[in-house]
């Protein structure tokens, strides 16, 4: 058996049709349904359909053999327990630096509201800025404006949700899209099964 866990939402809409041209189909009645484990047209592979950020937790610790998930996620989750095998080049996007203005960021300690904790961190402690945190687990926008901080670190697409809330893209930090990982421990002991989804999969993109 192979369970295949991905995340729910943008991300999903990109990914069955890449599933679907690699053989693997998710009937509409499966995905329409309440169950949380969905059966696909191969009787030893399931899916589940979960939270982005539950991704890499249900593929580190072999609750899932596979997963496809963003690369925003997977770099704050870290590499513990699972391999990034391949770029799939969907729901591409970037994370930002956006604040009202580029004097925002000019300040001796930066608040920065975001849910890439660690990105974040990363990112200003290499220029050496020092900054305060305000994790957040959505409507990051709305922080700068009620001045709950000086800005924000989130993922641009088009930059209308920024736009629209008086904000502008300041600073790139990385590119992200959506990756497939594997249990490293999977990885050994289904490693023909995965390795034949993996070429199936990158042939088709
Ligand atoms: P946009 O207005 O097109 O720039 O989209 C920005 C909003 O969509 C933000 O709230 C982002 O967190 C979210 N978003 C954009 N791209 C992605 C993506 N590839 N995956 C997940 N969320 C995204």
């Amino acid at each position: 058996m192979l369970t295949i866990a991905l995340s729910k939402g943008r991300i999903l809409e990109q990914t069955l049709p890449l599933l679907k041209k690699a053989g693997l189909e998710i009937a509409d009645k499966e995905l329409n349904s309440r169950k949380l484990i969905l059966d696909t047209n191969f009787d030893d592979i399931k899916v589940i359909v979960i939270r982005a950020t539950d991704v890499p937790v249900f593929v580190q610790h072999g609750a899932a053999d596979m997963g496809i998930a963003g690369k925003d996620v997977l770099l704050e989750h870290g590499a513990n327990g699972l391999f990034e095998l391949l770029d799939l080049g969907i729901a591409k996007c970037k994370l930002m630096v956006a604040a009202s203005d580029k004097k925002q960021l000019k300040q001796d300690t930066l608040k920065i509201a975001t849910k890439y904790v660690h990105s974040a961190k990363q990112y200003f402690e290499a220029k050496n800025q020092q900054i305060e945190i305000i994790k957040l687990y959505g409507a990051m926008e709305l922080a700068p404006v009620v001045g709950l901080a000086h800005c924000i670190v989130d993922l641009v697409d088009t930059g209308n949700t920024l736009k629209a809330n008086g904000l502008v893209p300041l600073e790139h930090i990385k590119d992200i899209s959506s990756r497939l990982v594997v249990n490293t421990a999977s990885f050994k002991t289904k490693n023909t099964q995965i390795k034949s989804w993996v070429s199936n999969i990158e042939k088709n993109l």
